[in-house]
């Protein structure tokens, strides 16, 4: 869609958060040229490449397992 990226080019891309991966870590698509950006190691925001979604999964998994850990253990920490 040409009019939209030259949208974009005016006025700057509307980045939309699609995905949390973690706290620090968000996927972004802009709503008008569809233009993705995740955070990357560095805290910055970055084109999203197929590695850069590589590293997100796995990341989103970690964070899951770790969140998951840790509601369990609040869980058990409350009833005892
Ligand atoms: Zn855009």
């Amino acid at each position: 869609m040409k009019p939209n990226k030259l949208y974009c080019d005016l006025f700057g891309h509307n980045y939309q958060i699609t995905k949390k991966v973690t706290n620090h870590v968000n996927e972004y698509t802009c709503k008008c040229c569809k233009k993705q950006l995740t955070t990357n190691s560095n805290g910055r925001l970055t084109e999203l490449t197929p590695k850069h979604q590589d590293i997100n999964t796995a990341l989103e998994r970690l964070y899951n397992n770790k969140a998951m850990r840790l509601k369990r253990k609040t869980l058990t920490s409350s009833i005892c």
